[in-house]
């Protein structure tokens, strides 16, 4: 007895090789019928013998390509036709296209197998690639993703290629960026006086020359360009260092394979899967310490990362060295990703430039993640992982762009029932980045066709996001919506489970600093929160921000507020390292602001405690870089260490830290000891916040749960409590994820509140 069904599925299922998937499986199965892309997703139609169809079905499910996701599938059964063959047939082109945008990809195990075998036509090709990998989103111009509307428009498939792209049973079937050395993209070195050297196989062969001789490089890579230098010349780093303006900001490393990785970090298993998956991410991960100290000095992680280009295995096959390779960018500028500013720009930092004529639409940094122990913190998330969509299990009827905070920015839109987050923007604090900033989101609007009908920003009045939102907002006529920073953290978290938050939770918003409801700078937040009522339970005893932004890098600033407050004068006669840094005038002066509050605003973070902490123990007096301080704190930590500094809780509201620096003065001569029982006493506030609060779900966000041991200590005493706990998994917990948690409170605020007006 034949049957017939009607099988819609839809998910990431496009640019993945879904059909000739689809394809081989009927074939294998003797069932007739067609496969091909609609607007709404893949649709099948399928005869056969009922075994055979529920033999189909299974193995659809379990066997489908590995970049494909399948989030929904429909099925029918449908009249018997009596189809004689199978077919892939023409896409749909009319309607509304709901495909998702896949990210780019690192190169597949068939292409890099290929790009080694002497007997390919496309050995040693560095722009080999296929239906499982190679670039997605940035070359994508429009969408449906096909070669047309990507940059590969500009290559016209030779007949070889032609042949691959159009038989179903080929790997190449539809993969829209392939070529070869006849038809495709080549490489190009140029010096950086801007003269033309070489081409092709022999611009590699120079490049790998230069780069021994411990010369820098600029090359362009799949989402933009890279610095690249031999990573084991301290004087190589040290010129890196100084040209980009980078003074000690760890830079990451590329390794030519994992055997030799493994000798320079300790590795687990599964960071193997996450280094060689198609993301293929930074990892930060402990450092074995074999490299120059200047590549990542007072840090105990190193970043690493293995090629995920053809180009970058060609580049790095014969070299005994591993590669610094880090953003092409001046320290802080969106990374650059067109031949002609590499040229103008990156000369001035690179000797030589290795670019190639594939252009690239739009840059991406890469993506950066942490592993603490046996688990994995987003720091920075972009390619491999930008545009995948977040999906909610409500919709929203209007489309909300989300325009995030200020440092590690990204903005999100919500349309449907999802939520697409932006790439890493970086800090938007000038001009020039914030134009870059109103690009991007020019960019991602064209793309997805969509406008938005509400925003939503920060409550911080300074931030440049937050008055671009304003004037977004008045010249659309659209409202806005303004969601406090630390209640943001907390609702990006809620957003990746994607659910209506029906249980109250207690949400732990630790971070640096965000502009508080009562215009104080906020950053160790405790909220009790249901839907979208929130209740702000306790916070960090307040101490003052001597000389206010100043402090933000300045951490013994942090310090003496913080022992002005227990000691008064008195302070000023401690016998501290740190204290002999200053001028004695400076300490004066500095008790006089924080006395009489002059430019000394008051916070309440969490983030700026852990600075003067360091700098009461001499760890780090100065953040050259944004979290260096605690970074720093980290490498000190003792996991086997159980002691704990007591963090009380006073007047019912404040979490006070006196006692701390009271034990610090005390066991000051063993700073390994303050840093472990610091971090301890922290995590045993949160628990003990979490038994007073009454609830059994505790969310943890902000960027000081960056910090490993931190987060890893709290989730271990939450858990052994009984305790269910939630935290960023998808999405960094620091401010790259904050516009995550304006969408989706967004979302929220459409679906359960008066209507926005
Ligand atoms: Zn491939
Ligand atoms: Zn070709
Ligand atoms: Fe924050």
């Amino acid at each position: 007895m034949k049957k017939a069904l009607q099988i819609k599925v839809v998910g990431v299922v496009q640019g993945v090789g879904f059909r000739p998937f689809v394809y081989r499986l009927a074939e294998t199965l003797s069932l007739t019928g067609w496969v091909f892309n609609s607007s709404e997703g893949v649709k099948i139609y399928l005869e056969g013998s009922e075994e055979n169809l529920l033999f189909f079905l299974e193995k659809l499910k379990k066997e489908a390509p590995p970049l494909s996701q399948i989030y929904h599938l429909e099925i029918q059964e449908v009249p018997y036709e009596g189809l004689e063959d199978f077919k892939i047939l023409k896409s749909e082109e009319k309607g509304k296209i709901e495909l998702d945008i896949l990210p780019d990809l690192g190169i597949c195990k068939d292409c890099l197998l290929e790009l080694f075998q002497r007997e390919n036509r496309r050995y040693r090709y560095p722009f080999i690639t296929c239906v499982n990998c190679g670039p997605r989103f940035s070359i994508l111009e429009k969408i449906p993703y096909e070669r047309e509307n990507t940059t590969m428009k500009f290559f016209k498939l030779c007949p070889s290629c032609k042949e691959e792209y159009e038989n179903p049973l080929n790997r190449r079937f539809h993969a829209e960026p392939i070529a070869c050395p006849v038809c495709g993209p080549y490489l190009e070195l140029y010096a950086s006086s801007g003269e033309k050297l070489a081409s092709s196989e022999k611009a590699l062969e120079l490049s790998q020359k230069y780069l021994k001789e411990g010369k820098i490089l600029a090359v362009k890579g799949l989402t933009g360009f890279h610095l690249v230098a031999r990573a084991d010349d301290p004087q190589v780093i040290e010129i890196l260092r100084s040209r980009k303006r980078r003074s000690k900001k760890p830079f990451a490393v590329m390794f030519r394979e994992i055997t030799q990785l493994e000798n320079y970090v300790e590795l687990t298993d599964e960071d193997k899967k996450l280094l060689l998956s198609p993301q293929a991410p930074i990892l930060l991960l402990p450092d074995k310490g074999l490299l120059p100290a200047n590549l990542n000095e007072g840090l105990n992680t190193l970043g690493v990362f293995l090629p995920y280009t053809p180009l970058h295995h060609l580049l790095l096959k014969d070299l005994s060295f591993p590669l610094i390779a880090t953003s092409g960018n001046f320290s802080d500028e969106p990374i650059v990703f067109e031949n002609e500013e590499a040229l103008s720009k990156l000369s001035q930092i690179a000797d030589y430039l290795l670019l190639h004529n594939r252009p690239i639409k739009r840059g991406l940094d890469d993506s950066v993640i942490k592993r603490s122990g046996t688990f994995y913190i987003f720091i920075r998330r972009a390619r491999g992982y930008t545009p995948l969509p977040i999906f909610l299990k409500l919709s929203t009827k209007k489309v909300i762009l989300a325009v995030g905070a200020q440092e590690r920015n990204t903005f999100s839109l919500a349309f449907k029932n999802k939520i697409i987050s932006s790439h890493h923007l970086g800090d938007i604090e000038d001009v020039i980045s914030l134009s870059h900033f109103e690009r991007c989101v020019y960019d991602f609007l064209k793309l997805y066709g969509i406008w938005p009908e509400i925003i939503v920003s920060d409550l911080h009045p300074r931030y440049e996001t937050t008055r671009w939102a304003l004037e977004f907002s008045q010249k659309e006529g659209i409202p806005l919506i303004q969601l406090q920073h630390h209640l943001a953290h907390i609702y990006s978290v809620l957003a990746e489970k994607g659910e209506i938050p029906e249980e109250e939770v207690l949400g732990v918003s630790w971070d640096g600093t965000g502009y508080g409801l009562d215009k104080t700078i906020w950053g160790g937040e405790f909220f009790l929160i249901r839907g979208l009522h929130f209740e702000r339970i306790f916070t960090l005893r307040p101490f003052s921000l001597i000389g206010g932004e100043k402090a933000l890098k300045d951490t013994r600033r942090i310090a003496l507020s913080l022992l002005f407050e227990i000691f008064g004068e008195e302070a000023l006669s401690l016998d501290l390292p740190f204290l002999k840094t200053l001028r004695e005038s400076e300490v004066l002066m500095f008790y006089q602001a924080w006395k009489r509050k002059i430019n000394s605003p008051s916070t309440t973070s969490i983030g700026r405690l852990f600075d003067g902490f360091s700098a009461l123990l001499g760890i780090c007096y100065y953040n050259t870089y944004s979290g260096e301080a605690p970074m720093r704190l980290e490498k000190l930590y003792q996991p086997n260490f159980k002691e704990a500094y007591p963090f009380s809780i006073k007047e019912g509201f404040y979490i006070d830290w006196e006692e701390v620096i009271r034990g610090v003065l005390r066991d000051f001569s063993n700073p390994s000891a303050c840093a472990t029982k610091f971090i301890n006493g922290l995590a045993r506030i949160i628990l003990e916040i979490a038994k007073l609060s009454g609830v059994r779900k505790v969310v943890l966000s902000g960027g000081v749960f960056m910090n490993g041991p931190l987060m890893f200590k709290t989730l271990s005493l939450l858990k052994e409590e009984g305790f269910e706990t939630l935290r960023n998994e998808l999405f960094p917990p620091n401010d790259g994820g904050i516009s995550l948690g304006q969408a989706f409170y967004g979302v929220l605020k459409l679906n359960f509140d008066a209507p926005v007006s």
